[in-house]
């Protein structure tokens, strides 16, 4: 009997906003294939998407397909935002560890009449701990890199950086050149290191924490980044010198829309969210003229003051363009309320909602630039939309990602470190005026170059393919 049954696949993402959406793509994609999935993510978590979303009805197209919920090890009332949403990384390591190894062995990995115990671990490649567990029982593991293959490489080699005493990043060696991570010559600044290396002293958690788990991924059997070939190629080159089984299969909400379409399945797309999706916005955008609007986002997780706030708002307005900003209510540092300034002046050209559904409003006619964080989801749904972006970095792998949006990639410009509104003013100008065409066009074809990967026979599709049937010849 078992022999007849599909490959068992168990995916483990780190329980925030933006890994649980790519992972969840991966598991749809996975699903797609036929795969038994068990999904395991924190309660919190889960709740939040029971609580906003069709998660339900998206999955229950797939009967192979389970959740398994575990604790995070947070209160329930942690904030899980701003920098401390690095708690979660301990928290995790020290309590989630230890039941996920406890679950495990209870429940026989997951193994019923009707699915095989699990064939093969896809953890997040923050979570040594599942790949201790994967070696200990000789379970295949293979890790997610929910981050850009750029962000990955340089926290890859943090080693090498602190030796050379690159980091940590302070004081006014900010602009000084960064060498020791191969690839990145020439163009990488201290400041455009993934945030974790702005740190006063090398022994600080948050360094020791991302340092170690990096050079973990190597541990496993092989590796998958949500990127594209023809996006970060020279920088995957890198990579595979140390993790020769790696699979670039992104943009994985892209690669996904493309294997349902090719199904004729419809996609369920707002699916993936913590937040309650605000609808009205899309209304609003089919009253605007095309290209006119430039979308305000800052991902899931950061945090403004009431002053950098302020800025981002006289910026937007005095630039003259029309703006759809979201604004998580939990995303004002001690307010809850968005100042009756803010609001009342942005009826005559803007629109604010609390969570938008991101992906529709990037393809939405009426955008024509997104003013980011520089969060990796948001990035690659930008760069598959074809939408030139400001970036406005706040954390962890956001600084990388705005650099090579802005230099490497010519996607849109860099304003990370300033948040001043004749700046902003000015950039979005740029961007939605003045450069206009020069942006529109980099971006048209670099989106097009991204649809190309994840089509049949694209680089992402047949990546994607080659560790299915992986996956599949892991079944002992
Ligand atoms: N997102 C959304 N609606 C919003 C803002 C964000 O659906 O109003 C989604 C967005 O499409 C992306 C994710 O939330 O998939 C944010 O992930 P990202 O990696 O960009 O940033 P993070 O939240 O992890 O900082």
């Amino acid at each position: 009997m078992t022999a007849t049954l599909p490959a068992h696949v168990l995916i483990f993402p780190l329980p925030i906003q933006g890994h649980v959406n790519s992972m969840l793509k991966l598991a749809e994609l996975l699903s797609l294939a036929n795969l038994d999935i068990t999904f395991v993510i924190s309660d919190f978590s889960h709740s939040r998407l029971l609580l906003h979303t069709t998660v339900e009805s998206r999955f229950a197209r797939y009967p192979g397909f389970r959740f398994q919920t575990i604790s995070d090890g947070l209160p329930d009332d942690h904030p899980r935002a701003g920098e401390r949403i690095m708690d979660i990384m301990p928290a995790i390591k020290n309590v989630t560890g230890p039941l996920f190894k406890k679950m495990m062995v209870a429940k026989e990995c997951f193994a019923t009449a009707t699915r095989r115990p699990v064939t093969c671990i896809i953890a997040d490649g923050v979570l040594s701990f599942a790949g201790d567990f994967a070696e200990e029982k000789g379970i295949p593991l293979i890790y997610f890199r929910t981050v850009s293959a750029c962000s990955f490489w340089a926290c890859f080699c943090m080693k090498e950086l602190i030796e050379a005493d690159e980091i940590p990043v302070k004081g006014n060696g900010m602009d000084l050149l960064v060498k020791s991570i191969p690839g990145m010559d020439g163009f990488l600044r201290r400041r455009d290191l993934p945030g974790f290396c702005r740190v006063d002293d090398i022994n600080e958690p948050k360094l020791q924490i991302i340092k170690f788990e990096s050079r973990q991924t190597p541990r496993a059997q092989a590796a998958i980044v949500n990127s594209f070939e023809d996006l970060e190629g020279p920088i995957i080159s890198q990579i595979r010198a140390h993790i020769p089984r790696l699979y670039p299969i992104g943009p994985l909400h892209a690669h996904l829309q493309s294997r349902l379409a090719m199904k004729n399945i419809e996609t369920i797309s707002s699916s993936g969210s913590f937040w309650e999706e605000d609808r009205s916005c899309v209304d609003w955008l089919d009253a605007q003229p095309s290209k006119s609007v430039i979308y305000v986002s800052f991902g899931s997780i950061t945090v403004v003051t009431r002053d950098q706030l302020l800025e981002f708002w006289y910026g937007l307005v005095n630039s003259g363009q029309n703006f759809l900003w979201v604004m998580r209510p939990d995303s004002i540092t001690g307010e809850s309320q968005i100042p009756a300034e803010l609001e009342k002046g942005t009826k005559e050209r803007g629109y604010m909602v609390g969570w938008a559904p991101q992906e529709e409003v990037l393809n939405h006619p009426a955008v024509g630039g997104f003013f980011t964080h520089s969060g990796w989801n948001s990035t690659l749904e930008s760069i598959f939309a074809g939408v030139p972006m400001i970036c406005w970095s706040y954390f962890a792998d956001q600084m990388i990602n705005s650099r090579f949006v802005s230099e490497i990639w010519g996607l849109g410009l860099d304003m990370k470190d300033t948040c001043d509104r004749v700046l902003i003013e000015k950039m979005v100008r740029d961007l939605m005026e003045v450069r206009k065409d020069e942006f529109l066009q980099r971006a048209s074809n670099m989106a097009a170059l991204a649809g190309k990967s994840v089509g049949e026979g694209g680089s992402s599709y047949c990546n994607l393919d080659n560790m299915v049937a992986y996956i599949k010849l892991l079944i002992a």
